[in-house]
Parts: structure tokens; sequence; C-alpha cells
């Protein structure tokens, strides 16, 4: 599908990560993004680098991210937790957001940019 094709390489995600719905919703001024994983695919533990950890299970997860011209724009994911040989249970770490962020990282980026140049109660996102 060719706009699945077009936000994945906007958002530069790579394999397992992949696009799997998306709903442009035009009276809400809204986009949703939903990523996920293939199915059976082995992550990197996100504290020790331990390679090949196999899913525990998932979280539901939702970022702000750049709009996308005047619309919102929302990622979600299930983001896996992993076992760890070394670690235990600890979740991955996934390519567009810091852990316990709500934004992308790329919307940090633009906030912070705002902020560099505004009193951060001028900084308004949408
Ligand atoms: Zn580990």
């Amino acid at each position: 599908m060719m706009e699945t094709e077009l936000f994945q390489a906007v958002l530069n995600l790579q394999s397992p990560w992949k696009i799997t719905k998306i709903d442009f919703i035009s009276e809400s001024r809204l986009l949703e993004i939903w990523i996920d994983f293939i199915p059976g695919s082995e992550f990197d533990c996100s504290k020790c680098f331990h390679q090949g950890c196999k899913g525990y299970d998932t979280e539901e997860k939702t970022w702000r991210h750049l709009n996308f011209f005047q619309y919102r724009c929302y990622l979600h994911c299930r983001v896996p937790r992993v076992t760890c040989p070394n670690c235990g249970v600890i979740q991955v770490d996934i390519p567009w957001a810091r852990k316990k962020s709500g934004f992308s990282l790329l919307m940090e980026s633009l906030i912070l940019i705002m902020a560099m140049d505004m009193p951060i109660s001028k900084v308004h996102l949408c």
C-alpha cells in the first residue's frame, strides 16, 4: 500500500518494525499511525545489548509525533518486553522514542528548538 510505504520511509522504520494501519481523520485534523513488529522477532536487550532476546509480552503505547501539515499525528505501537538471560524481563528500545517519553524523538527535538528561542509558556504544539 502506497501511503504505508511512504510513512514507513518518512519514519525511517526498519525491519522488524512496520506500519500496520493509518487513520486519517479529516474532521478531527488527526493522523494516527499504528506500528507493529513482525511476530516472532528477536530483539537486543536495551540494557546489556545481548542479542536475540525472545519476546515476553507487549505494552500498548502512544506518542505525540510532529504534525503532518495541519494534522496532529500520533504513533501507536505494542512495545515488546523480552527475556534477557542477563537482565531478566526488560523493555526493548524503539527507534522513534526514548523510554518513558510520550513524544517521539523528532517531536522532542522540535520542542527543544522552540524552547531555546521562546518562553516555555509560549510553546504551543497544535
Ligand atoms: Zn540484558
